[in-house]
């Protein structure tokens, strides 16, 4: 297996190809993909079947409009005949759950060479917000530290630390570049303005993920971290599959790696890379707008722009006691709770929640698993109704949140 250091080094390098090159590229690993999900994954082999497609004439990236598009439910529900048949050592996999802003916990299943794909998307991302391999990254997050092949200089901290000990972290840290959720970001941000703290670390960058970054809070972050603000477009599924550039001019999508298209709305993804648990043509659940014209960008990268995704429709959830929740904190504890099918946390009074759920067909009652999961992020004093539907559904002409705020700020 190649080094970190070596296949980001690949991985940069392809930013720069000519787009003839990356279009040669994307067909041919489209072509092994699509050989090893219909030889190995008997859910691929029955949708091409059963649409009547020959593997061997999907050749290039204009010839995938005719494999159906697979939802979220529809990998769910096969189980196990979405994963590859290929040996695939368990020691050599990596299991993650995922929920993300669609509400559906989903089970992805990554092979050890995509693991070390995803680290260098992850690291070409952050090298476009200047960030180099050795320097000190403070990030703020929900996920657990994993290990990792190569020393990084890296500290992780809870997105549900107080601002003041984040602040202190960083202070004492001092990161080249601060990586978080938007929300923790925001408050640290806020601690530092409302305190008039001169004395504050000021990172080189602030790179933001998982949340959608508003005009606001972008400019909060540059003027009270004193940093350039960059955001990083990234799933589960995918990896960082998108990043802002030094132009700040949108984000570029990871087109080597991942390719999106936009049908009635919706973005479909087909990751070239992933083999143990192959996507091809899935539907993410998220809305995305028209794809802008491929146009040079002047940072020098060739890569497409991502144009803006608006399926993340989350809301922050604020507490009777003051604290303001990462909707991502929610659905992170959500995705312990096992058996669910779909759900939705709607905040409709403050320090009062509802969870509306789907349980898994033939699966018990999700209730305490529900409440005591929300207890240990909520603390006790909380109100938490906990609703058992058959369906969930966003109200006709509206976006589906799983994480919805009704009450009136
Ligand atoms: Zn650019």
């Amino acid at each position: 297996m190649l080094s970190v250091a070596h296949q980001l080094r690949r991985m940069r390098q392809a930013t720069r190809a000519n787009p003839g090159v990356i279009a040669t590229m994307q067909a041919h690993r489209l072509q092994n993909l699509v050989r090893c999900a219909y030889d190995h994954v008997r859910y691929y082999r029955q949708l091409f079947d059963e649409a009547g497609i020959d593997p061997s004439t999907i050749r290039k990236v204009s010839d995938l409009s005719r494999i159906p598009i697979s939802r979220k439910s529809d990998l769910q529900a096969a189980g196990a005949e979405v994963i590859s048949s290929q040996a695939f050592s368990p020691q050599h996999c990596v299991i993650e759950k995922t929920s993300g802003s669609s509400g559906a916990p989903f089970e992805i299943r990554f092979d050890r060479h995509f693991v070390a794909v995803r680290n260098a998307m992850f690291l070409r991302a952050m090298g476009a917000a200047g960030y180099r391999l050795g320097q000190r990254m403070m990030l703020i997050s929900g996920t657990q530290p994993r290990q990792r092949r190569w020393p990084t200089p890296w500290l992780y901290v809870p997105f549900d630390d107080s601002p003041a000990a984040m602040l202190e972290k960083l202070n004492r840290f001092r990161p080249q570049v601060l990586y978080g959720w938007v929300t923790p970001l925001r408050q640290l941000a806020e601690h530092v303005r409302e305190h008039n703290l001169p004395g504050a670390h000021q990172p080189r960058a602030v790179v933001t993920t998982a949340e959608p970054l508003d005009g606001p809070t972008h400019a909060l972050l540059g003027e009270a971290l004193g940093a350039e603000v960059f955001e990083i477009f990234g799933l589960t599924e995918m990896g960082a599959m998108a990043w802002e550039c030094s132009r700040h001019d949108g984000l570029h999508l990871a087109q080597d790696v991942v390719i999106a298209e936009r049908v009635e709305g919706r973005l479909v993804l087909t990751n070239l890379l992933l083999r143990a648990m192959p996507l091809l043509r899935y539907d993410c659940g998220d809305l995305v707008e028209q794809f802008p014209p491929m146009e040079m960008c002047a940072c020098g990268c060739t890569f497409a722009k991502l144009p803006r995704v608006e399926g993340r429709q989350v809301d922050c959830v604020r507490l009777a006691d003051g604290r303001v929740l990462s909707p991502y904190s929610l659905t992170l504890a959500m995705e312990k709770v096992t058996a669910l099918q779909r759900y939705q946390v709607i905040q409709s009074a403050l320090g009062r929640l509802e969870v509306h759920y789907v349980p898994q067909p033939g699966s018990s009652d999700a209730e305490p698993e529900i409440r005591a999961a929300l207890a240990a992020l909520l603390g006790e004093q909380a109100s938490i109704e906990v609703i058992k539907r058959s369906t969930l559904d966003p109200p006709p002409g509206r976006k589906f949140r799983v994480v919805e705020c009704r009450c009136r700020s």
